[in-house]
């Protein structure tokens, strides 16, 4: 606590609680801990693109010291150091009072990305805000859990749209000083640096880092340090970067170098949870530690399985990693003789008998690792078990032992404050905090009047809308970009019309760029003076994906065509910050995913909190969450032309059903009929589809057991 302080030396000791609190993420979820914050100087919050960190640093010790004094901001200073202190300590929570001893050693959960807040960017999409919200909810429930990933100082990647509509990549580098992360000291108090053994010629080392996430530790691995040969510097620049090679090398520092720091920090876990292969060597180190002391093989492989969950995460091919298997060899060639295995035994573990040519497969070697195996939708679950229905001959597609957990999200994270002040006046006070996966509260919505409901959400979509031409006008006067592209960045978006929101990563089975299928008839929707429609895009591709990019330009360039009268925005380079705004904001979430590709998806739940209906494939989660009343659904699966047909599907939902409903407005102008649509869509989604139950399932079905190490059932 005193080294915090440290950090800003100019902070009065009445406040220093705030300090702390700047590096614990848990301010983030707590609208009362973020206006602690932001009432200090919202010109400076503002400017610091809420990091806190950032604003203490930058912030005249006059500010702070005139807070320190003033009796309204601490009578709020201290309520909310009160809570904070009391769910730190805690050890009680739901965890204790239903599964299990919350002293007991904990899961470690491993994840190649986390999203957890916009000053980290240590993520690429889905996969990584299911892993930031998944250490959220552990952190509510008291769950036992500690987190591995990286440290990219790099990040993803920065989105920068030529005037072409290609887009082009710009280096960004993270200023470890200002970012909400510290440097996890020895006890010389300096920074732990853990070897990497085995694998690298040099040596190769990480330096570690650490973010508090609530009561959940997430461990941070850095290959950039001085020590280290360029090479091996390079390792943890960007996430998922260079090529096949390079990914090889950060998966092995991510789970061989995660267990060694593990170990290093004191932590002796019970049991493992590897969020998609990318981490799943961590699971050879645990084998190896038994191998070494004695055990043979197959005994210490079915410890190390026994305590193994493991989730899978995409229907899509090239989601699983595959190394070659001379690359292997490379890497692996004085490591699997520790194990007791040799060469031959050690390939069998990554072989999908389907391609059993094609190389070490870590999805098919993480199956096989592991007793406890899940998808992330009923749907998904479904399709993995045919998927990988190779590895298990003697059993039928049905009895394949992959279960599913349906994803959720981290409602205190993605609902709006004002959505939830909303909430705590007319369903429940601080339900958000406590009990927003009981179904009860969630039907309260109903005495929400409707006009007020309206009104936030009008207000929500003002606040989206000023968003993006701020930033259109920020590119215009910065970058001097043309006219057009000022244009096609969203300013003349209208708060009045009906808008549309689509943002997820361009990866070619998303089909972005479907609604314009059918050019003319989507041509006489937008350009309705009476009831127009307008659609706001976002979505980076990743840097090597030329297919994914092309769909990007083509859906810029839909933006500059003047036929679409500036209703159509592309805003770049989205995150975490737009995507709050985008689901808070709009009125339809769009999402056209190729079935069955999409394993569940979860920004249409964020939307869906917040009053925001989909307009969804039936794929995923939608599958689970559409009830007919919560929003629109088309398609499937089938050898049909999809793109026609989904299309023409679209086009007539909005034609017949959505516009319609949406401009029906009473004399106040609310619409009323939509209205309900929102409102069932908060009411049918929020109880199930959040991070609270999700972690609560993975508890009750798999960290129990393998907290045992029994088998399942
Ligand atoms: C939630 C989220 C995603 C995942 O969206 P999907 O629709 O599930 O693909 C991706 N990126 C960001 C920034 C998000 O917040």
């Amino acid at each position: 606590m005193n080294s915090m302080k440290n950090r800003f030396p100019h902070m009065p000791d009445r406040i220093s609680g705030l300090a702390e609190l700047a590096y614990n993420l848990w301010w983030s979820w707590h609208p009362a801990a973020r206006m602690l914050f932001k009432r200090l100087d919202r010109q400076a919050w503002k400017e610091s693109v809420h990091n806190p960190i950032r604003m203490l640093r930058e912030l005249p010790v006059k500010i702070l010291e005139s807070a320190a004094t003033d009796s309204v901001y601490l009578h709020h200073y201290d309520v909310v150091l009160a809570i904070f202190r009391k769910e730190m300590e805690a050890n009680g929570g739901w965890f204790s009072e239903n599964v299990g001893d919350p002293d007991h050693s904990p899961i470690a959960y491993f994840s190649a990305e986390y999203g957890l807040h916009h000053s980290l960017p240590f993520y690429a999409g889905g996969l990584g805000f299911l892993a930031g919200d998944h250490l959220k909810a552990c952190s509510d429930t008291g769950i036992p859990l500690v987190a591995v990933g990286f440290m990219y100082p790099e990040g993803y990647l920065r989105q920068l749209i030529r005037p072409d509509g290609w887009q082009e990549n710009v280096d960004q580098s993270i200023d470890r000083d200002v970012a909400p992360i510290t440097r996890f000291l020895n006890e010389d108090g300096e920074q732990l640096v853990v070897k990497v053994p085995y694998f690298f010629e040099p040596q190769a080392y990480v330096a570690v880092w650490k973010v508090v996430v609530g009561r959940v530790p997430l461990y941070l691995l850095d290959t950039d340090i001085e020590i280290n040969d360029p090479s091996i510097r390079e390792i943890s620049a960007h996430l998922y970067a260079g090529d096949t090679e390079e990914r090889l090398r950060q998966e092995i520092i991510l789970g061989i170098g995660g267990s060694q720091v593990l170990k290093t920090v004191g932590i002796r876990q019970a049991a493992h949870h590897i969020n998609e292969g990318h981490p799943a060597f961590i699971l050879l180190e645990r084998i190896r530690e038994r191998v070494q002391q004695g055990m043979p093989y197959d005994e210490a492989a079915q410890e190390v399985h026994d305590t193994t969950l493991f989730t899978t995460h995409t229907p899509v091919r090239a989601g699983h990693d595959v190394f070659p298997f001379d690359l292997m060899e490379k890497y692996f060639a004085r490591y699997y003789p520790l194990l007791g295995l040799n060469r031959d035994r050690f390939f069998q573990l990554g072989v999908h008998s389907e391609e059993p040519d094609a190389g070490f497969n870590m999805t098919a070697f993480a199956l096989r690792m592991s007793a406890y195996h899940n998808g992330v939708s009923k749907k998904h679950g479904e399709v993995a078990r045919r998927m990988w229905q190779s590895l298990w001959p003697d059993l039928s597609e049905k009895e394949v032992p992959i279960d599913s957990i349906t994803n959720g999200v981290h409602v205190p994270t993605w609902m709006d404050p004002k959505i939830q002040l909303l909430f705590n006046k007319y369903c429940s006070p601080y339900w958000v905090l406590g009990d927003y996966d009981d179904p009860i509260v969630w039907k309260l919505i109903d005495d929400i009047p409707d006009q007020e409901l309206w009104e936030v959400h009008y207000w929500l979509k003002m606040k989206l809308v000023n968003f993006v031409r701020d930033r259109a006008r920020q590119r215009w006067v910065e970058d001097r970009v043309d006219p057009v592209s000022v244009v096609a960045g969203g300013t003349l978006l209208d708060p009045m019309a009906l808008t549309i929101g689509f943002a997820r990563r361009f990866v070619t089975y998303k089909r972005a760029d479907l609604i314009f299928h059918d050019l003319d008839r989507l041509k006489k929707l937008v350009n309705n003076r009476w009831r127009p429609l307008q659609i706001i895009f976002a979505g980076k591709a990743h840097p090597e994906d030329d297919p994914a990019k092309r769909i990007l330009q083509r859906v810029f360039n839909f933006a500059h065509d003047p036929e679409l009268g500036g209703r159509i925005a592309f805003v770049e380079n989205y995150g975490e910050q737009l995507a709050q705004y985008m689901t808070h904001g709009v009125d339809v979430w769009l999402n056209t995913p190729l079935p069955p590709m999409e394993a569940s998806g979860t920004s249409g739940m964020k939307a869906s909190l917040n009053g925001v209906p989909n307009l969804s494939v039936l794929d995923g989660w939608w599958i689970e969450g559409f009830n007919g009343k919560n929003g629109w659904a088309f398609g499937g699966e089938g050898e049909a032309d999809r793109d026609s047909e989904d299309s023409e599907a679209i086009y007539s939902l909005l034609e017949e059903e959505v516009i319609p409903l949406y401009y029906k407005m009473d004399s106040n102008g609310v619409p009323l009929e939509w209205v309900r649509v929102m409102k069932e869509a908060m009411k049918s989604i929020g109880p199930l589809f959040n991070a609270r139950r999700m972690v609560k399932e993975y508890a009750k079905k798999f960290y129990a057991n393998a907290l045992k190490g029994g088998r399942e059932k």
